[in-house]
C-alpha cells in the first residue's frame, strides 16, 4: 500500500510535462506551445522566453544549476555539454540564474568530435541542437548535482542529420499522413494523427563490479574475449537465481524509482534465459518518446549499478556460449481517435482495414528486408544474430496459424469462409474471430512476429538505440500505404478494388511469412529458395542503406538525404572498424601479458614437479603431469603463434583505405584471427591450475553476482 502512494507521488516528478506547463505558463502560451507539440512544428520565438523561464524556475527550485541539451549522435550513446545558469557577475559581484529563449530552442555544440560520416568537414565543426517539444525537459539528478536535461535533436549548420532523432520524427511524419490517408479511405473522419507507437523490452547482464575491474576485455570492449564454458550453462538452478536475489532487487527497486521519477514506466522482470540476465521492459509510448526514454533507461541501469557495486553490461553478448541480450521492439500504429490499425476489428468494415495494413506490412517488410536487417546491424549483434538463441539474419514475418489460414484462403479463393478457430468468417460480411493471442505469440524464434495488435520486431541489439528499427518500419509502411491509397483513392467500386488489392499483395508477398522454427538450418534452405536474403554481418547489412531502392524510398518520404544515406554508412563502417580493432588490441594485451604468462608459470611449475617427484620416487607414474605439459606446452606454442598472426593482420588491415575495403578486411582477417588466439587460450583455461588463471572465469562472473 505503502509502495503504491510512493509510486504515484514520485512518478513524473523530474518531468517538466503538460501538468507542470499547464500550471506554469499563461494560458496563451501554454495552448502555443501544445500545438506546437501536437503538429511537431518548430517552437514560436516569441513564446519561447516565456517558457525557457518557466522551465529555469521550475528547475532551479528543485535545485538544477545546470542545464544540457541532451542529443543522440551516431556514436551510440547520448550526448551533452552541460552550462550553468549563471549569468556575468554584475558591478557588486552579483550573479543571477539566466536561461532565455533561444538558448531553450538552439544549441551550437562544437560537432568536430561526433560522427558525421563525411557530411561535415572538421573546419565547419558548427552543428546544432533544437529542441524537441515532443519530448519533455527533464531534471537528472546524480553526483553532479541537479541538471535540466532538453531534448534536442542534433543537425549540421546546413541542417542534415547528425543524430537517431531527427530521421525518427521525419519518418514519423511521414507514416502520419500516409496512415490518415488509409483511416479516411475506410470513412474515418475523426483521427488527425496516426502515431507509431512502440515499447522496447530491455535486456542486459549484472556482473560485480569488482570481478569486472578485473577483466580488460569487459571494461574496453564490454563483453568477454576470452572465457570458457563453466560447467554449468544455461539451465539455470532456482538456487543460483535466489542468490542473488537480494542485490540485483534491491538494485532494480532503485532502477524502478529513478525512471519512474522521469516519468518512464518501468515494469521489471527477472525470467531472462541465461544466468544474470534480466529484463526490463516500460510500458509502450509514442515512438520518439519511447527512443528517448529507451535511452534514459540504459543510462539508468548503468548508473545504478554503480552504486550497488555491479557493473550492468548492455553488450549484445557478453559472454560467449551463453544467451545474449536483445531489445524488442514492438510496434504499432495508434490514431488520436483510439485506433489501434494493428488490431483486428470489430466490423466487417473494420477488418477489412485491418487485412489491407497487414498486406501493406507484409509488403513492405518483403521488398525492405534488407533496411530491416540493417537497422538491426550493430557490432555487437554480430555475435548474436543466427546464432541459435535470437533470430536468424533472415528476416521473415511470423503471423501464426489462424492468420496465416486466413491469408491462404484469401489468396487461394479470394474469399476466407471460415477460421481455424471455429466459427464462421467471410471476409466483408462477418468479422475476423479476436485472435488468441497465445497463440500468435508461441513463436520465439521469428524475428518479426504479430503479437495480436502489435508487431515485434526482436532483432535490435540490446545496446541499441531503437530509433532507427523505428524509421525503417515507418518508412516502409508509409511508403506501401501511400501506394495502396494512390490506387484506392482513385477506385470506382472501393469494395472490389480493396478485395483485389489485398489478395494480390498477399499472394505477390506471401514468401515472406514464416511460422516454423527460426533457428533451425532447414529454414537458412528453405528462405534461401523463396530468394529472401541471409545478411550475415553488419558489414555485409551496411550497403542496403544506399541502394537507388532506398535513396529512392527515403528521399520520397523526405526522411533522409542520398548524402545522409552515405554519411550514415561511412558511421557505421568506421564504428566497426573502431570496435573491432579495440576488441583485437585488447585481446592481444591479455593474451601477450596476461595470459601466456599465466601459462609458462604453470608450465613451469608442472616441470619442477614432475622433476620432483621423478626424483624422489622413480618408479612413479607420472603419465599425467607428463601429458599435461606436453598438452599445455602444445597449446601455448599455438597461442603465440595465433598472437603473432592477429597483431599482424590487425596493423595490416588498419592501413586498408576506405572505410567500406576496411570494415570488409577487418571482418575477414582480424575477426578469424580473433577467434583462432580464443580458442587455444579457453582450453588452457580448462587446464591452468585456477589460482594461477589471471582474471575471473566465466564461472565466477556468471553465477557469483
Ligand atoms: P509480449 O508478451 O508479447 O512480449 P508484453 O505485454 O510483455 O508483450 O509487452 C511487451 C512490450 O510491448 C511492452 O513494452 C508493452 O508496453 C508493449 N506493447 C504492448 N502493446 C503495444 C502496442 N499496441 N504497441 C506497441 N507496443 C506495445
Ligand atoms: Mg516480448
Amino acid at each position: 500500500m505503502n509502495e503504491v502512494m510512493n509510486v504515484a507521488e514520485i512518478f513524473g516528478k523530474n518531468v517538466f510535462n503538460e501538468t507542470v506547463m499547464k500550471e506554469r505558463l499563461p494560458k496563451g502560451v501554454f495552448k502555443k506551445l501544445k500545438k506546437t507539440m501536437e503538429d511537431g512544428a518548430e517552437l514560436d520565438p516569441s513564446i519561447a522566453d516565456v517558457v525557457a523561464h518557466a522551465m529555469k524556475d521550475w528547475a532551479i527550485e528543485r535545485g538544477a544549476t545546470h542545464y544540457t541539451h541532451w542529443f543522440q549522435p551516431l556514436t551510440g550513446v547520448t550526448a551533452e555539454k552541460h552550462d550553468s545558469f549563471i549569468s556575468v557577475p554584475d558591478a557588486e559581484g552579483r550573479v543571477i540564474m539566466e536561461f532565455s529563449g533561444k538558448e531553450l530552442i538552439k544549441g551550437e555544440p562544437d560537432a568536430s568530435s561526433f560522427p558525421s560520416g563525411g557530411l561535415r568537414a572538421t573546419f565547419e565543426a558548427r552543428g546544432y541542437t533544437a529542441w524537441d517539444c515532443t519530448s519533455p525537459a527533464f531534471l537528472r539528478e546524480d553526483a553532479l548535482g541537479v541538471t535540466l536535461c532538453i531534448p534536442t535533436a542534433f543537425c549540421s549548420y546546413t541542417g542534415e542529420a547528425l543524430d537517431q532523432k531527427t530521421p525518427l520524427l521525419r519518418s514519423m511524419q511521414a507514416i502520419d499522413v500516409q496512415a490518415l490517408r488509409i483511416l479516411r479511405l475506410f470513412g474515418n473522419t475523426r483521427a488527425k494523427r496516426v502515431v507509431p507507437s512502440v515499447g522496447p523490452e530491455q535486456e542486459y547482464f549484472l556482473v560485480d563490479r569488482e570481478k569486472y575491474m578485473q577483466r580488460k576485455d569487459l571494461i574496453y570492449a564490454g563483453r568477454t574475449l576470452f572465457g570458457a564454458m563453466p560447467p554449468k550453462g544455461q539451465e539455470l538452478d532456482d538456487h543460483y537465481f535466489g542468490a542473488i536475489r537480494e542485490r540485483v532487487g534491491s538494485y532494480m527497486k532503485e532502477v524502478n524509482q529513478e525512471l519512474w521519477k522521469l516519468g518512464v514506466t518501468a515494469k521489471t522482470q527477472h525470467n531472462e534465459a541465461a544466468p544474470a540476465q534480466h529484463e526490463l521492459a516500460p510500458i509502450y509510448d509514442e515512438a520518439n518518446l519511447a527512443a528517448d526514454h529507451n535511452q534514459i533507461i540504459m543510462e539508468t541501469l548503468k548508473k545504478v549499478a554503480g552504486r550497488h557495486g555491479m557493473t550492468c553490461l548492455l553488450h549484445e553478448k557478453p559472454f560467449a556460449g551463453v544467451n545474449g541480450s536483445g531489445k524488442h521492439n514492438n510496434w504499432s500504429l495508434i490514431s488520436d481517435d483510439g485506433i489501434n490499425l494493428l488490431n483486428p476489428g470489430e466490423t466487417p468494415h473494420e477488418n477489412i482495414q485491418f487485412l489491407l495494413v497487414l498486406a501493406c506490412i507484409l509488403k513492405a517488410v518483403d521488398k525492405h528486408a534488407d533496411l530491416l536487417r540493417e537497422s538491426a546491424s550493430d557490432v555487437g549483434n554480430d555475435q548474436r544474430l543466427g546464432a541459435n538463441e535470437a533470430p536468424p539474419a533472415i528476416i521473415s514475418i511470423f503471423v501464426g496459424e489462424q492468420l496465416e489460414d486466413v491469408i491462404n484462403q484469401l489468396c487461394s479463393t479470394g474469399e476466407a469462409t471460415h477460421s481455424i478457430k471455429g466459427g464462421k468468417l467471410m471476409t466483408g460480411v462477418t468479422t475476423l474471430p479476436d485472435l488468441d493471442k497465445d497463440a500468435t505469440d508461441r513463436n520465439r524464434t521469428s524475428p518479426f512476429a504479430f503479437t495480436g495488435n502489435k508487431f515485434e520486431f526482436r532483432m535490435v541489439g540490446s545496446s541499441d538505440s531503437i530509433a532507427p528499427s523505428t524509421v525503417v518500419l515507418n518508412t516502409i509502411v508509409a511508403e506501401a500505404f501511400k501506394e495502396a491509397a494512390d490506387e484506392l483513392e482513385k477506385a470506382e467500386d472501393f469494395d472490389t478494388a480493396v478485395h483485389d488489392m489485398i489478395k494480390q499483395m498477399l499472394s505477390e508477398h506471401k514468401r515472406i511469412i514464416f511460422n516454423g522454427n527460426g533457428y533451425s538450418k532447414a529454414w537458412e534452405e528453405e528462405a534461401e529458395k523463396r530468394g529472401l536474403p541471409n545478411i550475415r554481418t553488419m558489414v555485409d547489412a551496411i550497403p542496403a542503406l544506399t541502394t537507388e531502392k532506398a535513396v529512392k524510398l527515403y528521399e520520397e518520404f523526405g526522411v533522409f538525404t542520398r548524402s545522409e544515406l552515405q554519411s550514415r554508412a561511412e558511421v557505421e563502417y568506421e564504428a566497426y572498424v573502431k570496435a573491432i580493432n579495440i576488441e583485437a588490441r585488447t585481446m592481444i594485451d591479455m593474451a601477450g601479458k596476461q595470459i601466456i604468462p599465466a601459462v609458462i608459470k604453470y608450465t613451469s611449475e608442472l616441470a619442477e614437479s614432475l622433476k620432483d617427484v621423478r626424483q624422489a620416487c622413480p618408479e612413479a607414474d607420472v603419465s599425467a603431469q607428463t601429458e599435461l605439459l606436453m598438452e599445455t606446452s602444445r597449446l601455448l606454442a599455438q597461442m603465440r603463434r595465433a598472437l603473432t598472426e592477429l597483431i599482424r593482420v590487425t596493423e595490416a588491415c588498419a592501413g586498408v583505405a576506405g572505410a567500406g575495403a576496411c570494415a570488409r578486411a577487418y571482418r575477414d582477417q582480424v575477426v578469424p584471427a580473433m577467434a583462432a588466439l580464443r580458442a587455444p587460450a579457453d582450453q588452457l583455461e580448462m587446464l591452468v591450475d585456477k589460482d594461477l588463471w589471471p582474471f575471473p572465469s566465466y564461472g565466477d562472473l556468471i553465477f557469483e553476482v
